[in-house]
């Protein structure tokens, strides 16, 4: 049985980062579905097809191709994650201000009153409240 399963394998691309994704939406939409979302159900269905036609594939360079696709998405979207908390955390200390002339982002810190702020970039001088 396992020789079996293992020659059936034998070749086949397998599961990747992209498979363990879509099987977190199968779940999700099936979760959602028993609220009563009947088109959750179908596109949990057609996502859990998807990742065993991916999982059973043998054309593995197309799908190596998808799930590198995918880790660029990831990456950049988690970088953006990262980016937004720490902002959300300086924002109890600091302010940030564009420059008016070339939008180059400058972090002011909070509570010196009404200052003159000049851009470390292009120089242009504006005022703000801190
Ligand atoms: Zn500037």
């Amino acid at each position: 049985m396992k020789e079996k399963l293992y020659r059936f394998m034998q070749g086949r691309y397998g599961s990747d980062q992209l498979n363990r994704f879509l099987m977190i939406l199968v779940v999700l939409c099936f979760v959602l579905s028993l609220f009563g979302a009947r088109v959750f159900y179908i596109l949990g269905i057609a996502l859990l097809a998807y990742a065993y036609f991916r999982m059973f594939s043998k054309n593995r360079y197309k799908r190596s191709a998808e799930n590198s696709v995918y880790l660029r998405y990831e990456y950049k979207l988690k970088q953006k994650v990262a980016s937004f908390t720490k902002n959300m955390k300086q924002r109890k200390t600091h302010h940030i201000y564009k420059c008016p002339s070339c939008t180059q982002k400058i972090r002011i810190p909070r509570g010196k009153g009404k200052i003159e702020i000049r851009c470390p970039k292009c120089g242009q001088t504006f005022i703000k409240k801190s």
